[in-house]
């Protein structure tokens, strides 16, 4: 499972954090997704805190994610718009792009946490 592999990367980064800012809980991790990432959110919070509840620190840790829309810019007309089923074309001008400008990001944003 993606997600899984994905969780155990995001728990492994937190931890790593927290013990640089002697955090002695975790109680939030604030994500960045992409909606054309391929990543199941629900699948990725089930397994976040699966792994989550086995590290003392990070135990009862909340996941927080921002969907980021799949968006691209048209070089043709100049304008950014929304892509549908992953196929980057220009609603006004019907040309293809591929300069994606947001959607396929995974990054995580922030982590709340008490000392
Ligand atoms: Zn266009």
């Amino acid at each position: 499972m993606h997600e899984l592999s994905i969780a155990q990367s995001i728990v492994e980064v937190v931890e790593a954090r927290a013990a640089e800012y002697n955090a002695a809980r975790v109680k939030g991790v604030r994500l960045k997704i992409g909606e054309a990432s391929g990543v199941v959110t629900d699948s990725l919070t089930f397994c976040f805190e699966m792994l989550a509840s086995l590290e003392p620190t990070l135990a009862g840790a909340q996941l927080l994610i921002d969907i980021v829309p799949h968006r691209a810019h048209c070089r043709h007309c100049a304008q950014e718009f929304s892509v549908t089923n992953f196929v980057a074309q220009c609603p006004t001008c019907k040309e293809w792009s591929d300069e994606i400008v947001s959607g396929t990001e995974l990054q995580v944003l922030e982590m709340e946490y008490e000392t």
